[in-house]
């Protein structure tokens, strides 16, 4: 991110509010109107649609869409998602190029540099989704489970994960990874619904939504989860 960009969006920030902020965020597209929350899900469940019965439709992947986007983009939802090779967004949601926002650290967990980022989305692109996705078998989720039952510590870095995932492993003591699992992705979106000082204000004025997710491995299919 260029310091001037970030001076520019600073200015506008500070000079507009609401929707006349949301409309008028990208300069090259003054008049794109900000996708709501409801559409933005259906968007999602539809494309999720096309992906579990096989019939993708590869969307906005043409050299054409590469040209439209290549002069501003305006993703429609910002989806915090595990780097399992797996689970990748734009496919299992039958997306493409400019459609969205993708935040991918293993375990679905956010850290100041994440929260930055979707900060910058919501406030530059008027993004006015987030989707918080866990899924079956994370990896993550069941090392974070079974090193904290241990009482062990990961190696290197590694333990940065457990550490995030901590609060979940230990509200589902006795429950099954698919517990912990769902309250991971609970904790990051009531961390993501708390966040000021961007976040909040925007929920709570209905300009945003947080949802949680669960992507089942064995079938393709995502489970929205809460969609208060
Ligand atoms: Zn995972």
């Amino acid at each position: 991110m260029k310091k001037a960009h970030v001076a520019f969006c600073l200015i506008v920030m500070g000079s507009l509010s609401g929707n006349q902020f949301l409309r008028a965020a990208d300069p090259a597209h003054p008049d794109q109107p900000a996708v709501a929350p409801a559409e933005a899900i259906s968007k999602l469940k539809e494309g999720n649609g096309r992906y579990t019965s096989g019939s993708l439709q590869h969307p906005s992947q043409t050299t054409e869409r590469r040209t439209e986007v290549a002069k501003g983009q305006h993703p429609f939802a910002i989806i915090v998602s595990c780097s399992d090779s797996r689970v990748p967004p734009e496919i299992v949601f039958d997306q493409g190029l400019g459609d969205l926002f993708v935040l991918r650290v293993a375990g679905n967990v956010i850290n100041d540099e994440s929260r930055g980022s979707i900060e910058y989305a919501v406030d530059h692109f008027g993004v006015r989704l987030i989707l918080v996705l866990g899924h079956q078998r994370c990896g993550a989720v069941e090392a974070a489970k079974e090193t904290i039952a241990a009482k062990g510590r990961a190696p290197a870095h590694i333990q940065s994960l457990v550490t995030a995932i901590k609060p979940a492993v230990e509200s589902t003591v006795k429950g099954d990874l698919d517990a912990t699992i769902k309250a991971n992705v609970d904790y990051v979106v009531n961390a993501l619904r708390s966040s000021e000082p961007i976040l909040k204000p925007k929920l709570n004025s209905g300009d945003l939504q947080v949802i949680g997710g669960y992507y089942s491995l064995d079938t393709g299919a995502v489970t929205f989860l809460d969609e208060k």
